[in-house]
């Protein structure tokens, strides 16, 4: 999968265009390379957060709390203790075992975000080719 194949299923993901669990498969099914799908997902995430001084939203605390896996696993315990910024230093360096749950709750915080940005300050029209898709 090419870089802009991947941003721009990200983006259908996030819009409801592909199921979150199929999406998820795609994405993590063909010899990913974490780094890239977290470096995307880090910048992804960190647009769509309106608050930028602390970029802890209200939206931001509800997609952590309805990340859909257990609320034990590691990145949800890190991403709910630590401020944004820390807590996704530390996610980049988790032992490998823990990628595929670290891109499933970026991809979900992601999607929530989005979501909510689309149903806001997107809502009449924005300049976002991302937000265009078919
Ligand atoms: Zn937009």
């Amino acid at each position: 999968m090419t870089l802009n194949q991947q941003e721009e299923l990200i983006n259908k993901i996030a819009q409801d265009k592909i199921d979150f669990d199929f999406g998820v498969q795609l994405l993590l099914d063909n010899n990913y390379s974490f780094e890239q799908l977290f470096r995307t997902l880090h910048f992804y995430i960190f647009n769509s957060i309106p608050n930028k001084s602390d970029y802890n939203s209200e939206v931001y605390q509800m997609a952590l709390n309805t990340i859909p896996l257990k609320p034990t696993y590691t990145p949800i315990v890190i991403l709910k203790h630590f401020s944004t910024k820390i807590a996704f230093n530390k996610l980049a360096s988790l032992p490998e075992n823990e990628n595929r749950k670290t891109i499933i709750s970026l991809l979900w915080i992601f999607k929530i975000t989005d979501t909510e940005r689309r149903n806001t300050e997107c809502k009449n029209g924005c300049g976002h080719f991302w937000h265009e898709l078919d």
